[in-house]
């Protein structure tokens, strides 16, 4: 028997439940399929909203620092349908300097919005980092706690009545006269008029679908560390510092390994050496936790958003790449208003796939 819906999702990461809730609340039926593969991005990731300090494009930026804006409203409802506070930290992000020409560059080239610290206005913001030469604070800038996001999400989609979520690996799909279907391990067949791919490092391996997508898995490793020297998150020395609780994370290596989702002793040793040349005193700090996840990345590391534009029942909400926790409630409210009819901004256009003529 094949069973119907308004909307199909494949995944439920972070890209498949925001996008689930988005559709719900304009009062489509959602079925969700994930198979809760290792590795998924989602809950493995540190969490930052930083918009100001990854290289991204103008045009994405701008995007950017509309779904970090975002954040605050998002979340308040999320606390309002599930009743969890989910800790969102905007204490700005610091971008440290090694070198005394790395931070005249750093502050030549720094936002309006942000401000130049020199060593003594560092020391005295964050003294564990006393020695470096300065900062840039991007002050709007900040990190989300993405392990309590996804617990939130769950449940928000276990509430919600228009959503069915089922625990399986879609094996297949197809898109006959303008439907989409999907089979998958445990043999249920369901048909939809519009499928959303929101496999995460696995969206180019679905069978069915009518183009290879540029999507591979980029391995990267975390670390937790004990203690909380510090209370910004900081980028330092090829990595980054993001306090959580009264832990810190360490991140993040990245590693063109394909689907191997495990944790190494170089990654390891990788990553205490970017904690200890941030701040000498973590070289003794106890390791909580080390694990690995897997990014999925496009060419440009930015995300693939909106229907096929051959397939058009075939919409994509993939390759999030480093920034799949900041952007994907901004992409679901987009692509809510779509799947609903309703008027989009247009930002979609920006990701779609199109862009690599594949
Ligand atoms: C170490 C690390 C650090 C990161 N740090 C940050 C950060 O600080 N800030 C930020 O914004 N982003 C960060 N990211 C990136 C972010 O985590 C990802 O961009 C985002 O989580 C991608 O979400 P997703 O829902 O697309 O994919 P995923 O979370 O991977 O979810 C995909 C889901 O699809 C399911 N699936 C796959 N194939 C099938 C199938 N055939 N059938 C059914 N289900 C299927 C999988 O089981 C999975 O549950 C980080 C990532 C990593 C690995």
């Amino acid at each position: 028997m094949t069973r119907s819906t308004d909307v199909l999702i494949v995944g439920g990461g972070i890209a498949g439940l925001t996008t689930a809730l988005a559709a719900a609340r304009r009062g489509l039926a959602v079925t969700v399929i994930d198979a809760t593969r290792p590795g998924a991005a989602s809950r493995e990731a540190a969490g930052m909203l930083a918009p100001s300090v990854e290289g991204l494009s103008l045009d994405a930026k701008s995007v950017a620092v509309r779904a970090r804006d975002l954040y605050p409203e998002f979340l308040a409802d999320l606390c309002d349908r599930t009743g969890i506070p989910v800790p969102l930290d905007r204490n700005g992000i610091l971008q440290l300097a090694e070198t005394r020409v790395h931070w005249e560059e750093l502050a030549s080239q720094a936002a309006l919005t942000a401000l130049c610290l020199d060593d003594r206005d560092l020391a005295r913001l964050e003294p564990a980092l006393a020695g470096h030469p300065g900062a840039v604070l991007h002050r709007f800038d900040g990190a989300v706690d993405n392990v309590t996001l996804m617990r939130a999400l769950d449940v928000a989609v276990e509430r919600e009545q228009r959503i069915d979520r089922l625990q399986d690996t879609v094996v297949r799909v197809a898109f006959p006269r303008g439907m989409a279907t999907v089979t998958t391990a445990g043999a249920s067949r369901f048909e939809a008029p519009r499928m959303i791919l929101a496999t995460g490092a696995w969206a180019a391996s679905l069978s069915g679908l009518p183009t290879r997508l540029p999507v591979r898995p980029l391995r990267g490793q975390l670390l937790r560390l004990d203690g909380l020297p510090i209370r910004h998150v900081t980028y330092a020395c090829g990595g980054y510092l993001v306090p959580r609780g009264e832990t810190l994370l360490v991140g993040a290596t990245s590693e063109a390994v394909g689907f191997a989702n495990e944790t190494t002793h170089e990654g390891g040793n990788a990553l205490r050496s970017i904690a200890t040349r941030a701040i000498a005193a973590l070289s003794e700090a106890k390791v909580i936790e080390h694990w690995a996840g897997l990014r999925p990345v496009t060419p440009d590391e930015l995300p693939i958003l909106g229907p096929d534009p051959d397939v058009p029942q075939l919409v994509y909400a993939c390759g999030f790449s480093r920034n799949g926790i900041l952007l994907a409630p901004w992409a679901a409210s987009e692509l809510g208003d779509m799947l609903a009819g309703e008027r989009t901004d247009g930002s979609l256009a920006l990701f779609s796939c199109q862009r690599f003529s594949i």
